[in-house]
């Protein structure tokens, strides 16, 4: 397989990316709004509007890191619960007005939701629960560390399945995909945001002139690690494109597959959904 450029075999790309994110878990988060201008924000938000959770919806979030999605998951079903109370006191104020009861007619409260934070790196994980502490966030949320290929999961146990720049660093990319078909509920939806094919030509030349020649510079000034940075841009290389990694989602079974590119396919946004 690949660790970037560099052809190894699978066990020492698993041991590299360990050490990678270990290296950088500290400064992930500021290097990741330094390295995309906080863009990545707008993913993760365009992510979120895609999938519109419901309240009561389970989330698995893999390869989560340090809980980005998971913690918008959280706000954002909150919000919609709030809505959904909302409206079942004013139906139900209506009705006992129509009535001429005082009686409070109590509505069905909407289910809470849940978010699991799975990565194989403890360090990610670490900063992640820090972040959840310092925000107010635990109810609904669990962090869990595990390797996307193997999840330490039942079968048919979520909603939504996530990984967002995860599975370009996953070794044995079909076998994650697997994984994620069993853990997802039948009618449960795949969803995967990650680093694509830039389609545009003069876009493209400029994207890589940005991505060798500046990431790996942000990254020995701000995180002193100039090595882990290079790596992350030619992962990015390594990866399939949009259409072939469409293709390695409906072969492991999933349907309706579909993505839209964001940033002109910087970024591709891939769906599907357990049948
Ligand atoms: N999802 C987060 C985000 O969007 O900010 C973190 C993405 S970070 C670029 C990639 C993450 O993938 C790291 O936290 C790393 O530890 C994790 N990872 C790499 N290989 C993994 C594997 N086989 N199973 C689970 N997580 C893995």
């Amino acid at each position: 397989t690949h660790f970037g450029f560099e052809t190894v075999s699978e066990a020492e790309k698993a041991k590299r990316v360990y050490k990678v994110f270990e290296n950088v878990a500290q400064k992930y988060d500021v290097m990741n709004d330094a390295m995309s201008l906080g863009i990545h924000r707008l993913w993760k938000d365009i992510l979120l509007h895609a999938m519109h959770p419901q309240p009561g919806a389970r989330l698995l979030d893999v390869a989560g890191g340090t809980g980005d999605i998971a913690f918008r998951f959280l706000d954002y079903v909150r919000y919609q619960r709030e809505r959904q109370r909302l409206r079942a006191a004013q139906s139900s104020r209506t009705r006992s007005w129509q009535d001429g009861s005082d009686d409070d007619v109590t509505e069905d409260e909407p289910r809470a939701s849940t978010a699991v934070v799975c990565d194989i790196n403890l360090e990610m994980l670490k900063v992640g629960k820090q972040k959840a502490d310092s925000m107010g966030i635990s109810s609904g949320l669990s962090w869990v560390v595990g390797d996307a290929e193997e999840l330490p999961f039942f079968d048919d146990q979520f909603d939504i399945y996530t990984i967002a720049f995860g599975i370009r660093n996953v070794t044995r990319i079909d076998q994650a995909l697997q994984e994620a078909l069993r853990v997802l509920k039948p009618g449960g939806r795949f969803m995967c945001l990650e680093f694509s094919k830039v389609t545009n030509p003069v876009l493209a030349s400029l994207y890589d002139a940005y991505s060798f020649q500046v990431i790996p510079v942000l990254g020995e000034v701000i995180a002193g690690d100039w090595k882990s940075y290079q790596y992350l841009v030619e992962s990015i290389r390594k990866f399939p494109d949009q259409e072939e990694f469409k293709n390695m989602i409906e072969d492991v079974g999933f349907c309706r597959v579909q993505y839209s590119n964001l940033s002109a396919g910087v970024v591709a946004l891939h769906s599907g959904f357990k049948l």
